[in-house]
């Protein structure tokens, strides 16, 4: 047992207020890997271990609110992006890619707006297409509407 643990114990009243605090928000990510539970106890156990330390410190902060922190301090500096945002952008795409390769009612009109940069080559075009909304140049927009 870690010294901080052990001392942690005589002064507060034993192993099972310590694992009353850990089990109170436990990890709720279930896994199939049998180190799972152990791994996740640690967690817990090190943030119960921090949160106590913390308070020591003279930081009156719930463990709730310790553990939110933790998480979100982690989650930024480790985290890769969450599946929803990324996920819900690739349907975007491919909505969009449905849309554009359809072969229909693709017209160009002159935009009274500004130039933009025409998908197709970059420079800028003053035309853009009606269904896709993207600047192009008339002469070379079948290129950009049919897959390659
Ligand atoms: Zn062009
Ligand atoms: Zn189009």
């Amino acid at each position: 047992m870690p010294q901080p643990l052990k001392t942690y114990n005589v002064h507060m009243g034993g192993v099972d207020l310590f694992n009353q605090f850990v089990s109170q928000y436990r990890i709720r990510i279930r896994s199939k890997k049998w180190w799972w539970p152990l791994f996740s106890w640690g967690i817990g156990a090190a943030l119960v271990n921090g949160w106590r330390l913390y308070r020591a410190l003279g930081n009156d902060i719930s463990l709730l609110q310790f553990t939110r922190e933790c998480s979100q301090e982690i989650l930024g500096k480790f985290g890769i992006p969450s599946i929803g945002p990324g996920r819900s952008l690739v349907l975007k795409k491919n909505a969009f890619n449905q849309q554009r390769y359809d072969r229909k009612d693709h017209w160009l009109y002159k935009s009274d707006k500004q130039f933009g940069r025409c998908k197709n080559c970059g420079r800028r075009s003053i035309y853009r297409c009606e269904k896709c909304h993207v600047p192009l140049h008339p002469e070379r927009h079948k290129t950009y509407h049919i897959v390659s």
